[in-house]
């Protein structure tokens, strides 16, 4: 069975992130694994990894405090644990220092031990994003509006209200416009190990370019 681990600063971030996408993975018999590195915040975490059919795991580090030691040593073991196919981080340049210290060290493990990397994007906090890889999420999208609802008692009023809640209603319409369907998630791929090749993900069938 494929594998899929999805790692995140704060629990929020896998939602917002990709969140449709991994619904749309779980729905085709694909285990995947979400780890949060920030372990407080995280009413409605299991609620919403229910609604997209995905494990959690959620680490002992505090917002805007994590430690370093800790976070490496406790990924290395989920790494060896679960031996994932494709691992999902934070988009590299964040305004958030969580996310990219985050982002940082996850693509570090992920090339030692040889996995792909997708990096997702945040709008609130994603500096010049790009992207290469797009997953329809239109039969997934409302199990992502409902998981980020789930997840509502772990923000203020506002800051749900004005920030995390507009990123999942207005951002993958955007990226749906964008890349031909109704709804989508968008990825940054840093190259595929078999066969190693950085833009690997770009070849397509020439049929697709007709
Ligand atoms: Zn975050």
């Amino acid at each position: 069975m494929k594998r899929v681990l999805v790692t995140c600063a704060h629990s929020d971030d896998a939602v917002i992130g990709c969140g449709g996408t991994i619904k749309e993975f779980t729905d085709r018999g694909i285990e995947v694994l979400a780890v949060s590195i920030c372990g407080d915040r995280i009413n409605g975490f299991d609620k919403a990894m229910s609604m997209l059919g995905a494990d959690f795991v959620a680490l002992k580090n505090s917002y805007g405090k994590i430690n370093m030691d800790v976070m490496i040593s406790d990924l290395e073991n989920i790494f060896e644990d679960f031996n994932p196919d494709v691992v999902f981080t934070h988009w590299t340049n964040e305004i958030l220092y969580d996310h990219e210290l985050v982002s940082k060290q996850v693509i570090k493990l992920a090339r030692q031990y040889d996995h792909d990397i997708l990096l997702y994007e945040l709008p609130a906090t994603s500096v010049d994003f790009t992207f290469d890889v797009a997953v329809d999420i239109t039969r997934s999208y409302t199990f992502k509006l409902k998981a980020l609802f789930e997840m509502k008692e772990a923000f203020d009023v506002e800051t749900f209200k004005n920030e995390v809640l507009p990123s999942v209603v207005y951002a993958p319409g955007y990226r749906g416009i964008l890349t031909g369907c109704k709804y989508a998630e968008v990825f940054k791929s840093l190259g595929v190990r078999k066969p190693l090749s950085p833009y690997g993900r770009r070849l397509m069938d020439i049929e697709k370019l007709l």
